[in-house]
């Protein structure tokens, strides 16, 4: 009845361990800590396997054989533990890892010993539970103090290991670790060492035992990613390969990681940066009390940050920054992702020129550059809204030149093109900036005068009349003038729209043609003659 029992749970502790060991090499073979580890769960799978033959064998010679066969698995157990902690642990320590190879050699050592001489295995015993071996000299006084120490030092280093400032996450993983392979162990230890030393002769349960640190670590593997480190890699090929910046600083804000994205951009060497200030690589001082608060308060901010490359340059970025928190709560450090918006800010502004170029084009007279008659238009409206609002006063001026057509004759339609430029700028050089001067159409113009009455207005007309022709053209354009109406919107004297105060305007400017051109009409004179 205890040797099925024995089969059965050995036969149990193989397939566990073989289905661990490839559970482990289909997460991600690659990695060096679950290659150990899955070396670690085949030799025990190897060691059931010679186990079940052992205890079944038909004779104590062949039971010895099989025994002595099965010791390729456990001899060399404390040897690929040591070595799977040293790697799960990072540790650098060459004095760790060349005692890791010593444990390799002596492993095998044992191995060939207990394969070719008889110092291991003083003989079989068969039990109720199959054969057992009666352990020799070298075992009870070379490979049990071997094995028990590296599997000590080896849970040592691991709790050591959770004891530091690692994550969380780390800790638990370190912790089922520790607990996992203790069992087995310890279980082992007890029943194979220690209880036999004492007269008490049990069946071993050290192999037995590893179903459970299976079952330990598969769910641990299963709930907290242990020994599945590509979320790892792929964190580092991120933060490795993204096109951003990204900064690690500490709490006194140095330099702690920095990525390639961001040595290229800034032109220095890693060691250049790494411990210096960020402070020294930044246009001016951004971590201010006041940035600092809101970021511990808020956890995060945004903002335009300038970097200075290695030549001086300065980088406009936007920037992230975020806090970096300890278990506890507390800041320890600042994350940094920051992105290059030299180009964008370039663009952005060609775009805004661009913008503005096309605005203007469409409120503009090709010709003669003055404001065209749609923005006239548009302004008329405004200006007769906000009189009306505000009651105050503003005038306008139509302008007609005189035979133009004549013009045209005389001097060719290019030169009459030229005329009209000519006059627009005079118009222009007339009137106020806040003026409005727009060419109507043909050769007509209109002038808006917002804030202004009636003696202003006319007394302006008059002015261009004087001014912007005869002696102030080109000789032989000498003998061109123009005509002007005037209107006056008074908001004691309403009108229903700005179209009224345009035809007003136009009324008075035909008085100034019938009465002869070269003139100045207001409306209010119109129908007086
Ligand atoms: P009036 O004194 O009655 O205003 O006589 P006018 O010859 O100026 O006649 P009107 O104002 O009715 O005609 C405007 C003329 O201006 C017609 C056209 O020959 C000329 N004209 C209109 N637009 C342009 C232009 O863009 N370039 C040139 N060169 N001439 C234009
Ligand atoms: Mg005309």
């Amino acid at each position: 009845m205890l040797l099925y029992l024995h089969i059965a749970l050995t036969f149990i502790s193989m397939v566990a361990n073989l289905i661990l060991s490839t559970v482990i090499l289909s997460v991600d073979s690659k990695n060096r800590l679950n290659r150990l580890y899955s070396f670690f769960t085949l030799a025990v799978a190897y060691w059931s396997i010679f186990k079940i033959l052992q205890i079944t064998a038909n004779s104590a010679e062949t039971a010895g054989l099989f025994y002595k066969l099965s010791s390729l698995g456990w001899t060399l157990l404390p040897a690929i533990y040591f070595s799977f902690v040293l790697e799960f642990t990072k540790t650098q320590s060459r004095v760790l890892k060349t005692l890791a190879v010593l444990l390799f050699i002596v492993g095998i050592l044992f191995t060939s010993i207990t394969i070719s001489t008889d110092l291991m295995l003083k003989g079989m015993t068969y039990e109720k539970w199959g054969y057992s071996h009666i352990p020799g000299r070298i075992y009870k006084i070379g490979f049990t103090p071997y094995f028990i120490t590296s599997f000590v030092c080896g849970l040592i280093l691991l709790f050591l290991y959770g004891r530091r400032n690692i994550s969380r996450l780390e800790r638990i993983k370190t912790y089922f670790l520790l607990i996992g392979v203790s069992i087995p162990l310890f279980g082992g230890v007890i029943t194979n060492m220690i209880m036999p030393a004492l007269g008490i002769h049990v069946f071993e349960l050290a192999l037995t035992l590893t179903t459970i640190n299976v079952i330990i670590i598969g769910y641990a593997m299963y709930k907290y990613r242990l020994l599945n480190i590509t979320f790892e890699y792929a964190a580092s090929t991120i933060i490795n390969t993204m096109g951003d910046v990204l900064i690690v600083l500490d709490k006194e804000l140095k330099v702690n990681l920095i990525n390639p994205a961001a040595i290229h951009l800034f032109g220095y060497a890693a060691q250049e940066l790494i411990k210096n200030n960020i402070k020294n690589f930044l246009l001016k001082d951004y971590f201010v009390p006041d940035m600092i608060l809101s970021l511990e308060k808020e956890g995060f901010i945004k903002l335009e940050m300038e970097f200075l490359d290695k030549k001086r340059n300065a980088i406009v970025t936007d920037t992230s920054i975020s806090t970096l928190k300890d278990e506890s709560g507390d800041t320890v450090g600042y994350v940094l992702v920051s992105k290059d918006i030299r180009e964008r800010k370039r663009l952005i502004a060609e775009i805004e020129k661009a913008k503005k170029e096309l605005e203007e084009l469409a409120v503009t007279d090709p010709l003669t550059g003055l404001y065209n008659r749609r923005y006239l238009m548009f302004r008329l409206k405004e200006e007769f809204f906000r009189s009306t609002r505000y009651n105050k006063p503003f005038s306008i001026i139509i302008l007609d030149l005189d035979k133009f057509k004549e013009i045209n004759d005389t001097f060719g339609h290019e030169e009459g093109d030229e005329l009209l430029r000519l006059i627009s700028n005079k118009l222009k050089g007339s009137v106020r900036i806040t003026d409005v001067v727009a060419r109507f159409g043909g050769d007509e113009f209109v002038i808006l005068l917002p804030e202004t009455n009636k003696t202003e207005a006319v007394a302006l007309a008059d002015r261009i009349r004087m001014n912007s022709f005869k002696e102030n053209l080109p000789f032989k354009y000498r003998i061109v003038s123009g005509s002007f109406g005037v209107t006056t919107f008074r908001p004691d004297k309403p009108l229903s729209s700005e179209i009224d105060l345009l035809k007003l305007a136009d009324s008075a400017l035909y008085r100034s043609k019938r009465l002869g051109r070269d003139k100045v009409s207001h409306s209010d004179e119109v129908g007086e003659e």
